[in-house]
């Protein structure tokens, strides 16, 4: 087996290059870059530590605020990557929001609206599972939308993401790339496993049927929207082990490079006598 890339490195494998083309492949969803699976099983549990720590720092310091985007196609694992790797946070300081269809209020306003208030405040963060790019893959596929209206989203969500950017947000963007063949597994586990039944949607079907037009969607949006300011990770998720070590360090290497620092004191301790 080839040697493993360096955990640190690993994210700027799988960060996408501003303005790459991007293709995404079926076999690169079962890429582990080297990694065996109790090796990264014992990396997650020592990111989870050092997240942990610095999402203190970052809280106690209320500068910066990091929002996760995930992305993906239905069994990739969104739920589980939020479970196995951001219970490394204190729930105090991270929310998480699902976006579904937009309901009634939702639609009254621009589409960007209701991700724009629940983006995290200062020293916090916020996990969308799924997102505003909803709306330029599955309006994109189900043709929602004309073309000439999701066609200028890419631009709005672009400088969306510069605003937030520009104002101490630090945008990451994960898209968990499942490959079909995995897929099908999933799907027929979950049929097969009476505890599983309550996650079985009939409608992942049609979106199955849609795969080509889904990469395709997927595809656009990793190549028009992978900024400096608010990168793209394309994350192999066909091994749940390595899916959950890569987020995890990805997270990592983020929240290091926002280097948050707890806040400086004035404080004299030996003037102060506790009663
Ligand atoms: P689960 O893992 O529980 O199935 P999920 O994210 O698939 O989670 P669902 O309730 O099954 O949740 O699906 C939410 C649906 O809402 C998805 O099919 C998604 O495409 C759709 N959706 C999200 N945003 C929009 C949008 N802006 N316009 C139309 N549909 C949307
Ligand atoms: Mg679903």
């Amino acid at each position: 087996m080839a040697k493993a890339v360096d955990a640190a490195k690993l994210p700027d494998k799988l960060r996408v290059r501003p303005g790459a083309r991007i293709v995404l492949r079926e076999p690169a969803a079962r890429a582990t870059h080297g990694w065996r699976k109790a090796d990264a099983e014992r990396a997650l549990e020592r990111n989870r530590h050092e997240l942990g720590a610095l999402q203190y720092r970052m809280y106690a310091g209320g500068h910066h605020a990091l929002l996760v985007v995930l992305q993906a196609m239905d069994t990739a694992g969104k739920d589980s990557t939020i479970r196995h790797v951001m219970t490394a946070f204190n729930p105090q300081g991270c929310t998480v929001h699902a976006f579904k269809a937009p309901n009634d209020l939702e639609r009254q306003y621009d589409y960007l609206w209701r991700a724009h208030r629940c983006v995290p405040p200062r020293g916090s963060i916020a996990v969308f599972n799924r997102s505003h790019y909803e709306d330029v893959l599955v309006v994109r596929v189900s043709q929602l939308a004309p073309r000439a209206v999701w066609q200028r989203r890419y631009r709005h969500i672009n400088e969306f993401e510069r605003l937030l950017a520009d104002c101490d947000t630090r945008v990451v963007k994960i898209f968990l790339h499942v490959s079909k063949a995995e897929q099908k597994r999933r799907l027929e586990e979950r049929l097969e496993d009476p505890k599983k039944h309550w996650k079985w949607d009939a409608a992942d079907l049609d979106k199955r049927r849609q795969w080509r037009d889904y990469m395709q969607a997927y595809q656009a949006v990793l190549t028009r929207c992978s900024t400096a300011h608010a990168p793209w990770y394309a994350v192999p998720a066909d091994r749940k082990w390595f899916r959950n070590f890569a987020v995890s360090q990805i997270l990592l290497n983020e929240l290091r490079a926002l280097a948050p620092k707890l806040p400086k004191v004035e404080l004299d301790p030996d003037s102060y006598r506790i009663f």
